[in-house]
């Protein structure tokens, strides 16, 4: 039963024309799909919809041609075809009755056009303004008529979102695209009256809001969405401009790294305040997010008066039934965002969205994947799950909730592998939730046995009577240089100069000054672990191959921050660099660029180049061939990264989808293989 407490999450609301059931609302957010993938788009925002959210919306939309932001997957409403496209998303979501937004998105100085090869259209004469694109293409320096189209195309694009079937239409001015760039008083230096002083520049804005009301406005809300806050004071004079225009304010500050920030960084509902700030200048509705998971964070902020709609893109990737669980009065079992942005970084890589928490996300239509709900087993089995990592907890979990017969063995005291290590570096703390949702799952399962402390060997299988097996024994860092950049690892190491990084990892003092952390993998692990060692007296040097360190960072947004701490902290960072021999008392640099050759004093060297599978288990059983079918072991599987080392997303999704398949005979390319195809 629900909190009384939570209550005011459940109240509806009326916006514009429209009302929606409750405050739970989806605001439109990327996910790799896009026009190319309507089915899949379709399937996962219907999934919203079904788990309680009152409002679910579209990520950016295209209006026109020239917005078009191709390998970034983007959705569009330029023609029938889109309208009947995006019809099978409102469908999807009214279903369940839920309203359907729509973000219309003009792309501005941003864009590059790969996909249409049309010139951009930018406010100014400079190259697109993608940090991660970087390409030398420059946006066109629109005029009055260009103006003119652009009212045109969007009155138009709002007039078939209609058609549609959508109850919310976006006015976008924020976030550098075009709407944005005319607000700015750097980048606008127009003369004319969109240019010069802030009424001037709002004046599209306005004009878009105005004219989208009068286009729509008897059938759907117009919502804008728009940044106040941190520090900047016009930003609410902007607002104040156009207060009462819009039938509903989806606000957000003017600051990607925070308002989409890393958990390493940006905590929940951390800029509440920035928002209340605004929400006193309106009388229309406000929504906005914070990574909101908390039910009480959520009733608080409402009942604050700072918004009135929870807003939430990550939480909702992470738990599509947030909203149903917080209803049902089961906030436990609610699966909380951890906020390492692996969502946004597989859009921005230009494919479908993923999620480290729900491996469900992104497969609702191409296999038919619930977040919630597992296909019964006809024939329960005894399954072992050897290890309790990422990997071996989902799998456990997933094949306890189909009614298998679950052993689940862990070598250490405490269930989580790599999740316990990385969790107690500095800002990872968020982490443990992947561990700690999956353990609270399991202990409510009477169909999984759970037994820590127990290395077990291929032999000590035989005793357990088990019909598969399930190794999930994962991967531990080599401590040589092979790699990326190194087809044969280090050409000299002297015994005790190279450390394994699971040493420090245990979390073992390492008898070293100064450390030198080789970094090839070029995500967080390196930068966490430097902060960890300054924190624990060491001089350390972080060197890497790549022209920065978390360089993988710049798809998750963390690159920024992640680098800015390193240097607050002390961290001395050596780019484009590779580590080639390790000798006592120092290491050998070999610059990636010149090949030249210097020496490096230092105590350690950590390399974080590879992973190795743990396979002991694994290929001990394997060797036993028929002795194996013999003892009535049906199948033995390896997942996570015992099978292959990667990010923890794929340990959880291989997790999941061995207790999806276990013992079917499978046809991965027609499973696994499944596209949307156009033809
Ligand atoms: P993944 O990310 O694939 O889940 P982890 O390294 O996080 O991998 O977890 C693997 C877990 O398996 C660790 O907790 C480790 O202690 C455990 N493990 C490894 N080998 C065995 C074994 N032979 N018996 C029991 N547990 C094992
Ligand atoms: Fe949250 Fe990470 Fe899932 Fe994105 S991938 S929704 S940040 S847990």
């Amino acid at each position: 039963m629900r909190d009384a407490r939570h209550d005011i999450l459940f109240q509806p609301l009326q916006i514009g024309p429209v009302t929606t059931k409750n405050r739970f609302y989806q605001v439109p957010h990327c996910s790799g799909m896009g026009w190319r993938r309507p089915r899949a788009v379709a399937a996962m925002r219907g999934m919203k919809a079904e788990g309680g959210w009152g409002v679910v919306n579209t990520e950016f939309c295209s209006i026109h041609p020239t917005s078009d932001n191709d390998s970034y997957p983007y959705a569009a409403l330029w023609d029938n075809d889109d309208i009947r496209a995006n019809r099978l998303m409102t469908d999807a979501v009214h279903e369940h009755g839920a309203l359907a937004g729509v973000e219309l998105w003009i792309g501005g100085g941003m864009v590059t056009n790969f996909g249409t090869r049309l010139a951009p259209l930018g406010l100014r004469n400079r190259p697109q303004t993608d940090a991660s694109v970087l390409h030398p293409g420059q946006a066109r320096k629109i005029d009055r008529q260009d103006i003119r189209d652009i009212r045109k195309w969007h009155r138009d694009a709002a007039l078939r979102a209609v058609e549609a079937g959508f109850d919310i239409v976006y006015v976008y001015a924020t976030h550098g695209y075009l709407l944005s760039e005319f607000m700015d008083p750097v980048i606008n230096t127009r003369s004319d009256e969109y240019g010069g002083c802030l009424e001037n520049r709002v004046r599209l804005v306005r004009e878009l809001i105005e004219e989208t009301k009068e286009a729509v406005g008897h059938k759907c809300a117009v919502a804008t969405r728009f940044s106040v806050g941190l520090g900047d004071a016009e930003s609410y004079d902007a607002f104040a401009m156009l207060a009462d225009l819009p039938d509903l304010w989806d606000l957000v500050v003017p600051d990607y790294g925070i308002e989409m920030g890393a958990s390493r960084f940006v905590k929940e509902a951390s800029f509440t305040d920035d928002i209340a700030k605004a929400k006193q200048l309106t009388s229309k509705p406000v929504v906005a997010v914070g990574r909101f998971t908390s039910p009480d964070t959520m009733a608080r902020v409402l009942r604050q008066g700072g918004q009135d709609l929870i807003g939430a893109a990550r939480p909702s990737i992470a738990d599509p039934f947030l909203p149903n669980k917080i209803n049902e009065g089961r906030a436990e079992d609610i699966r909380e965002c951890i906020g390492c942005n692996i969502c946004y970084a597989h859009d921005s890589l230009g494919v479908p969205l993923r999620c480290t928490q729900n491996p469900t996300m992104g497969e609702e239509w191409r296999q038919g994947w619930h977040p919630e709900r597992v296909t019964p087993t006809k024939k329960p089995e005894k399954v072992l799950v050897v290890g309790a990592g990422p990997a071996g907890l989902e799998a456990a979990r997933v094949l306890g909730e189909r009614g298998h017969s679950v052993l689940l063995a862990e070598a250490s005291r405490n269930l989580g592998g790599r999740l316990n290590y990385e969790s107690r570096l500095p800002g990872m703390s968020e982490w443990a939730r992947v561990r700690d949702w999956r353990v609270g799952q399991i202990d409510k399962l009477d169909t999984v046995e759970v037994y820590p402390e127990s290395p077990l060997k291929a032999q000590d299988v035989f005793d357990l009577d088990v019909t598969h097996v399930v190794a999930a024994t994962g991967a531990r860092w080599a401590s040589d240089t092979l790699g990326r950049h190194s087809d044969t690892g280090l050409e000299a190491g002297t015994a005790g100069m190279v450390i394994s990084a699971d040493v420090v990892l245990a979390g073992n003092t390492i008898e070293a000054d100064h450390v030198v952390i080789y970094d090839d993998d070029h995500y967080y692990l390196g930068s966490v672990l430097a902060l960890q060692l300054r924190k624990d007296g060491h001089r350390v040097t972080l060197v890497t191959p790549a022209g920065r360190p978390c360089d993988w960072g710049q798809w998750t947004t963390e690159v920024y921050q992640s680098n800015t701490t390193l240097i607050e902290a002390g961290v001395e960072v050596l780019t484009n660099v590779m580590l080639v021999a390790a000798n006592w008392g120092e290491a050998v640099l070999e610059c990636g660029l010149t090949g030249d050759r210097r020496p490096l004093a230092c105590d350690a060297v950590i390399p974080l180049t590879r992973r190795i599978p743990v396979l002991g288990l694994y290929e001990g059983l394997r060797n036993m061939g028929e002795d194996l079918a013999q003892a009535g072991v049906k199948s033995l599987v390896r997942i996570g990264d015992a099978e292959a080392p990667n990010i923890i997303a794929a340990a959880v999704q291989s997790g999941y989808r061995a207790a999806i398949d276990l013992g079917e005979e499978v046809d991965i390319a027609q499973k696994y293989g499944r596209r949307e195809h156009t033809v």
